[in-house]
């Protein structure tokens, strides 16, 4: 099952769910219970399943940068 990254704009923790992908768009609640969330674009990580299309960091090799905590999205 896939699992969704949330950002709750009341307190503006992050948290994830995990929840079938036709629920993905369904409203998220917040840990401490606040309705106002928003899905971030994280990565979909499926568990036992490995991303055919995942980025080789084939170019430039260093740390990868910041792309890798959300922070760019
Ligand atoms: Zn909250």
């Amino acid at each position: 099952m896939p699992r969704y990254e949330y950002r709750c704009r009341t307190c503006g923790d992050t948290f994830e769910l995990t929840r079938p992908m036709a629920e993905s768009a369904a409203p998220a609640t917040c840990p401490t219970g606040h309705p106002d969330t928003v899905k971030l674009l994280s990565t979909v990580a499926v568990s036992g399943v490995a991303t055919p299309s995942a980025p080789a960091p084939s170019s430039g090799g260093g740390g990868g940068g910041c792309c890798g905590g959300g922070c760019c999205a």
